[in-house]
């Protein structure tokens, strides 16, 4: 037996049994793996995955959106294995480095103008708390102490932390945990799933800046900041809307002095068609929340850019106690800066952007045939993110009852198809890294559509 092991390795069966005897995994009832097995994966290479046994997975959620460029990519191996030999991590407290430094400059580089500053943490939750308390404490620094509310919207996500789970609005993750949480005023989301039969997203999307109108109006004096997801809530179900909103509630935020927050965690660095979702509706955000595709999938990093105006409203003697003494303790890990300098180089130099258009092309001609499918309500897509919403009823984009878990059977046949989906509920959607080929889209595309047949039958 231990000749065995060492010959061959260990077999996908014991590593499921070492798994369960000490692993707690995330977002999982591990009580469905009793029925479900868990896939330990050995190693990845591009697009794909291996597991144990030699069976192999098309990656095409990006393992939970932070892939952009493809497992053990090249470029982005060799600028780590670089930095570790030069530093690993340092304190970033009264020290600096150049990795840091380098992409610091690059992000103020190729955000939205007007973002000049940029503040390290190391993950896409505690880049919105940083945000949250950093807006908080800008009001408070100038005397407003009455600013102590935030708006967010309707079906919204951003993140598991108690400050962002308040912001959020996804019962599933929510509810439970309410009575902890801080009071949030939620406006309705210009989420265009809601739109009339007939009517354009931009229409939809315009009309949906009302509400916020409302809601500002009436609380603006006590209102810090509006946090929202540019484009698409993509744990909200991968609900889209128009760049109008963006450019509306810009106008909005200016209007009634709050700041405005962009979480661009999910949708930042070419998901939605472009670097960042802001530039669709010409935008310059006062915070932007960046992290997942940030270091190319490899290393937890993410980052808050802001302004020089905010910046500024800190910056004082000590005594005057302004500071922000916020603080992780991975903040701007160097290896973590090195792998985001080499994706963000790669962005630059394999002109991405437009090499992504043919390819969210295909996968829009490929899944348009379930446009008429009798349990899809909607095909929708925004950039490189594509979403299929299952339903029981078409005509009245009524729901399956949740406890049928159909989008689960669809995880299922991907996974026995060599194609790791996992639909969101009922929704099933693609988010691949960019590496992904025409003949791996037909792959992915098509193993969706068989199980999507089945899981509605
Ligand atoms: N904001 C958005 C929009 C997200 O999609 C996520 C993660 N899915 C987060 C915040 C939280 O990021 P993390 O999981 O790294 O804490």
């Amino acid at each position: 037996m231990t000749d065995f092991i060492e010959k061959n390795g260990p077999s996908s069966e014991q590593m499921l049994a070492r798994d369960l005897n000490v692993l707690w995994h995330p977002c999982s009832q591990m009580k469905d793996h009793e029925n479900l097995p868990l896939t330990a994966i050995k190693s990845a290479k591009g697009a794909w995955l291996e597991d144990f046994d030699g069976n192999r997975y098309l990656d095409a959620i990006s393992s939970w959106w932070v892939n952009i460029f493809g497992h053990t990519n090249p470029r982005i191996n060799q600028a780590v294995k670089n930095q570790i030999d030069q530093l690993e991590h340092v304190i970033l407290a009264g020290f600096s480095h150049e990795p840091a430094i380098h992409l610091a400059e690059k992000l103020v580089e190729i955000t939205p103008d007007g973002l000049s500053k940029c503040f390290y943490a190391d993950n896409g939750s505690s880049a919105v708390e940083v945000a949250l308390k950093m807006s908080f404490h800008y009001w408070r620094n100038l005397g407003q102490r009455q600013k102590t509310r935030f708006i967010s919207l309707n079906n919204g996500y951003h993140g598991e932390t108690l400050g962002t789970l308040a912001l959020g609005d996804v019962a599933l993750y929510k509810e439970t945990y309410a009575p902890l949480l801080m009071e949030c005023l939620t406006v309705k989301s210009p989420d265009c799933y809601h739109r009339a039969e007939g009517q354009s997203w931009q229409d939809y999307s315009r009309q949906m800046i009302e509400p916020m109108r409302q809601t500002l109006e009436q609380h603006h004096h006590e209102v810090c900041a509006v946090f929202f997801e540019p484009l698409v809530q993509c744990a909200g179900n991968m609900r889209m809307y128009h760049p109008i909103y963006l450019t509306l509630l810009r106008e909005l935020c200016d209007e009634y002095n709050v700041h405005l927050i962009a979480d661009e965690i999910a949708v930042g660095f070419g998901r939605t068609g472009t670097l960042f979702a802001c530039e669709q509706g010409n935008i310059t955000p006062d915070f932007m929340c960046l992290s997942k595709g940030l270091t190319g999938g490899y290393l937890p990093l993410s980052a808050v850019l802001t302004t020089q105006q905010v910046y500024d409203a800190f910056y004082d003697d000590y005594e005057n106690l302004t500071a922000f003494l916020h603080s992780h303790s991975y903040t701007g890990n160097p290896l973590a800066c090195a792998a985001a300098l080499e994706t963000i180089s790669i962005f630059e130099t394999d002109n991405i952007i437009e090499k992504n258009k043919p390819k969210s092309q295909l996968i829009a001609n490929l899944s348009q045939e379930l446009v008429d499918h009798p349990h899809v309500a909607e095909v929708r897509q925004t950039g490189m993110i594509t979403a299929i919403e299952l339903c029981k009823n078409k005509t009245t984009k009524k729901a399956y009852p949740w406890q049928e878990r159909r989008g689960l059977r669809v995880y299922q046949h991907g996974l026995k198809n060599e194609v790791l989906l996992r639909p969101l509920g009922d929704v099933v959607y693609f988010m691949p890294p960019y590496v992904i080929s025409e003949d791996e889209i037909e792959l992915m595309v098509n193993v969706a559509k068989q199980g999507i047949h089945l899981a509605t039958q």
